[in-house]
């Protein structure tokens, strides 16, 4: 049965804080909190159409710091989301939400437990200090281990954030912060290149010239790093890039955004094992096989995996071949 997240934004009501990328006046106007009695609805007409379609879905509080609005409307908010739970169990099998580190404690979490909390992703964005400092977070990495073996510890999944390029941000920081995640051993991470939007403090740094971030030849090359070895250790890789939205594209001044960016990491895996696999080989003539779920992750995007392979004197087509990774025939 397919599981999917019915996702109920909660804008980021009375945020203290200041991220340099956080687009503070789009939060603070038009967004408005979601009414109880619309939440309820909501979740009433999507039980439906879920269990038409034979889905479950978790209940996600998203879009802000979950467990830093104000209290009495939060646990209104998982009143209404156990109920539904209550009423549908065969299609509401748990709630999520996203989060700040230092926004954790065990008191809060005993709380969600209670109305059926069952995953939380913490927006850690950075394990270097260094960035987070830099880039306004208001909290450390130390608040993320602390929030993690906390959230792990009450038995409730742990999912973690993090942003690529901020203000003084290193490929090594990036690797770090990888590195530092998987020690912590989340059951799924999200992975965000930071994207420059205009009324941000970034976006100041931008105008000025005091702030460039990384190319997005770069960031495929990395996010690509981030995805293989993420997967390889076991962590769900449950987002790349923003979601696609008007508001993003409209106020973008620089940074790494596109619609399609985790097919692009994919295909540049699948560009590195194809490499791999042909440096034995003479230049010359191949053809590819591989399951046809892996065709358009093998030739890239406008086949600019083809073009490049191509341009090292290798000639490939690729064809499918049911259960097949990679599998190089000379044609
Ligand atoms: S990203 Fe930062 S500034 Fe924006 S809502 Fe979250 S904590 Fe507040």
């Amino acid at each position: 049965m397919k599981q999917t997240n019915i996702s109920i934004f909660i804008p980021h009501i009375g945020c203290p804080h200041k991220c340099s990328f956080c687009d503070q006046k789009s939060i603070s106007g038009e967004q408005k909190a979601p009414r109880c009695e619309d939440v309820a609805a909501l979740l009433d007409e999507q039980a439906e159409h879920l269990r038409n379609r034979a889905m479950k879905a978790e209940i996600a509080f998203f879009g802000g710091s979950f467990t830093a609005i104000p209290r009495t409307y939060m646990e209104e908010l998982l009143t209404v989301a156990n109920a539904a739970m209550k009423r549908y169990p065969d299609v509401y099998t748990g709630i999520r939400c996203s989060t700040r580190p230092d926004r954790i404690s065990e008191e809060i979490l005993l709380l969600l437990k209670g109305y059926g909390m069952t995953a939380i992703e913490l927006g850690a964005q950075s394990m270097s200090d260094e960035v987070l400092t830099l880039n306004r977070r208001g909290h450390t990495a130390e608040d993320v281990r602390t929030a993690a073996e906390l959230i792990k510890s009450s038995g409730i999944e742990l999912g973690l954030q993090m942003m690529t390029g901020l203000y003084g941000d290193s490929e090594q920081a990036v690797i770090a912060t990888m590195e530092q995640f998987i020690a912590l051993k989340p059951a799924t991470v999200r992975i965000y290149p930071t994207v420059i939007l205009d009324g941000t403090h970034l976006g100041e740094l931008f105008k000025s010239g005091e702030y460039r971030t990384f190319s997005f030849e770069q960031t495929v090359t990395l996010c690509a790093r981030l995805l293989r070895e993420f997967t390889a250790a076991g962590i769900a890789v449950i987002r790349m890039g923003l979601h696609a939205s008007e508001d993003v594209e409209h106020a973008m001044l620089g940074g790494v955004y596109h619609p399609a960016f985790r097919e692009i990491c994919e295909s540049r895996i699948f560009l590195e094992d194809m490499k791999k696999a042909l440096s034995d080989m003479d230049r010359g003539d191949y053809i590819v096989y591989t399951d046809a779920k892996n065709i358009s992750r093998a030739t890239g995007q406008k086949r600019c995996n083809i073009a490049e392979l191509s341009a090292l004197g290798y000639n490939v087509s690729v064809k499918p071949c049911t259960g097949e990774y990679i599998r190089l025939c000379a044609k």
